[in-house]
């Protein structure tokens, strides 16, 4: 059986590189990407190594790159289609609009040791590449999936929730 540990980046152990999980994440070149088979092969070979490591581990709502070894800004997040679940993919997010309302949350991440007290925006709006290479807008995003969506845009910006932590006046 393997261990979530087997695969995400261990923040503070002397035997990861950890600066991954502390360094802002490249930008998928969707120019690349588009025209580029061979470079779009590696990012179908990440995202789909992702989509194994989600599929694997229940508890994981998402993922990033970064937190698996790869510095690049690509999430993976869970999505409920009917009865069936769905791995949703995110080239370059980024949050375009946001609620001036913050929210007290308690966060875990595959990569930390600890559990964090973390303030998350009550509703945000992205804007990212989708793996077609369009650009979209995904307004008004709120609740478990807003939450998880900031997690890892905060991955791929090289924060973690240790920096986070309101507990220790942050
Ligand atoms: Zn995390």
């Amino acid at each position: 059986m393997s261990k979530i540990k087997d695969y995400f980046i261990q923040d503070n152990d002397p035997e990861d590189d950890y600066q991954i999980l502390h360094q802002e994440a490249a930008n998928v070149n969707i120019r690349l990407y588009l025209n580029n088979s061979d470079y779009r092969r590696i990012i179908y070979h990440v995202i789909t190594y992702m989509e194994i490591i989600l599929k694997r581990f229940p508890e994981l709502s998402g993922i990033s790159a970064p937190t698996i070894g790869f510095p690049f800004k690509i999430i993976g997040i869970k999505e409920i289609k009917g009865i069936k679940e769905e791995v949703k993919f995110l080239f370059n997010p980024v949050i375009t609009n946001k609620s001036n309302i913050k929210n007290r949350v308690q966060s875990n991440c595959a990569s930390v040791k600890d559990k964090a007290d973390v303030q998350r925006f009550d509703w945000i709006t992205i804007e990212f590449h989708n793996t077609k290479g369009q650009k979209q807008q995904w307004p008004d995003i709120r609740g478990k999936t807003s939450n998880v969506l900031q997690h890892e845009i905060h991955h791929i910006e090289g924060i973690v929730i240790t920096d986070l932590d309101t507990t220790k006046g942050k």
